[in-house]
Parts: C-alpha cells; sequence; structure tokens
C-alpha cells in the first residue's frame, strides 16, 4: 500500500497529528491525499495515566478513554484516513519515492513519515539509529531518548512528533507537536502557503 503520509503510533501525538491531517479533507490542496496512522496503542504514555492538569480535560479524565476515544473521533469524523490495527513498526528505509515502512505484519510506501512512538529506549526502529540521541528534557535517570530534528524534521519528508521529538512529557505538549507537525505537511501540500484548519460557528 502506497500514501502521502503515514504517520507510525497511535498516542498523543500521533492521534493529534491525525486528526488536524484528516480535518483538511475539503481543502483542494488536501482532497486527494492518501493518509494513513499505524494506530499501535499498547505502549502509551496514556495507557495508566491520570489528568487534572489539562485544559479542556474534565479532572479525573483517564488516559486509556482518550486513547479509544480519540480512536473514534479519528474514525467517525475523518473515515478517510487508514487506520491500521494491531502492528508494528519495526523498521523504516529511505528509498527513491520516500519511505518504506515494514510492520510484524505488512510493508507500507509512504511519501511522509511522522514518527510517534513515544520517547522510551526501548525504541528499536530499525533505520532511526542515526538520529537517536539521549533526551534533552529528562531527568537522567529516566535515559530517555530524542530523534535529532529541526523543528520536527529529522531530514526531508521524515518527521517526528511527541516526546520522541524532543519535548518535555506532557500531554498538552505532545498533542501541539503532532498538530505542529500537521500544519507543516499541510503548509508544504499548500505550495508553503502557511496553513491552519478551523472550524466555526
Ligand atoms: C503514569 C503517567 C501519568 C501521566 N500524567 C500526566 C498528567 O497528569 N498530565 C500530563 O500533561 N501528562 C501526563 N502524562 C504524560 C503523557 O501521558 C505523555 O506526555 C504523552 O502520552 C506523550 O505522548 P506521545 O505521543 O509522545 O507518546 P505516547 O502517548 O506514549 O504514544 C506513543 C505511541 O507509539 C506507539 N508505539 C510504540 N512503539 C511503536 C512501534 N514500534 N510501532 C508503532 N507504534 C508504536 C505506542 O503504542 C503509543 O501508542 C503521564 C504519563 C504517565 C506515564
Amino acid at each position: 500500500m502506497t500514501f502521502d503520509v503515514l504517520i507510525i503510533g497511535g498516542g498523543a501525538a500521533g492521534l493529534s497529528c491525525a486528526l488536524v491531517l484528516g480535518s483538511a479533507k475539503d481543502k483542494e490542496f488536501a482532497k486527494d491525499k492518501t493518509i494513513a496512522i499505524i494506530i499501535h496503542q499498547k505502549t502509551s504514555h496514556l495507557q495508566n495515566a491520570l489528568f487534572n492538569n489539562v485544559l479542556g480535560l474534565q479532572s479525573g479524565t483517564l488516559g486509556s478513554d482518550l486513547l479509544k476515544n480519540g480512536k473514534e473521533q479519528l474514525n467517525d469524523l475523518y473515515r478517510h484516513v487508514n487506520q491500521i490495527d494491531n502492528e508494528k513498526v519495526v523498521s523504516i528505509i529511505k528509498n527513491d519515492e520516500g519511505y518504506t515502512v515494514k510492520t510484524n505484519k505488512d510493508n507500507y510506501q509512504s511519501k511522509i513519515v511522522v514518527v510517534a512512538v513515544g520517547y522510551t529506549n526501548l525504541m528499536t526502529i530499525k533505520g532511526l539509529e542515526k538520529y537517536t540521541e539521549s533526551h534533552p528534557r529528562v531527568a537522567k535517570e529516566k535515559d530517555g531518548i530524542w530523534l535529532k530534528n529541526t523543528d520536527h524534521l529529522i531530514e526531508d519528508n521524515l518527521y517526528v512528533a511527541g516526546t520522541l521529538a524532543g519535548w518535555r512529557s506532557q500531554f498538552a505538549m505532545a498533542c501541539g507537536s503532532g498538530s505542529h507537525v500537521a500544519t507543516d505537511i499541510l503548509t508544504l501540500w499548500n505550495d508553503g502557503k502557511h496553513t491552519k484548519i478551523h472550524d466555526k460557528i
């Protein structure tokens, strides 16, 4: 399968990126683009988080509910965003057309890839070793990692979002990072014209 953009990771950053990209569906520059997300959620830090300090979230909100509801929201509103379930990425390899993303079950080709798999040093995706460094904003004993980037861009058409992009681990920051990458991609598709997607009453 071939996509214009493939997001890897179904946590805070990956879901936010997918929602913003999906919301551009009626824009001329985005309407023919194929978008997919490998919506692996098993190891998301949201799985055992409890939220009291996030604007817009009722205190006591469970991270596990955000994962479930986020997936449903994406499916209900932006069904054209392909959700790839029950697969884990094992390698990302650059080629002439973009990137080949290999999972434990399949292979995908995408012009743009967004890596949003969290900052844990358990991340073992082949092809990312040369960008992997110790996280610059995490306590040493946590031993977190980031993918070296400039404004989320690792190299041409390869983005990183969320805690793995070097942000501290707060939900709003991870969501903001994923949304930021989405608007960068929309701006690219819109011939460099700065782009955001707003719904209005
Ligand atoms: C116990 C706990 C409590 C927290 N409480 C708060 C709080 O009160 N307030 C607050 O603001 N923040 C809180 N946080 C932090 C918040 O949960 C994180 O900042 C946020 O989840 C980070 O988002 P992310 O997208 O970078 O990573 P994650 O949400 O961890 O998402 C990464 C995703 O990538 C997927 N993945 C991993 N490897 C692969 C692979 N090889 N292929 C495909 N997918 C893969 C994972 O399954 C996961 O879904 C808490 C975190 C924890 C652990």
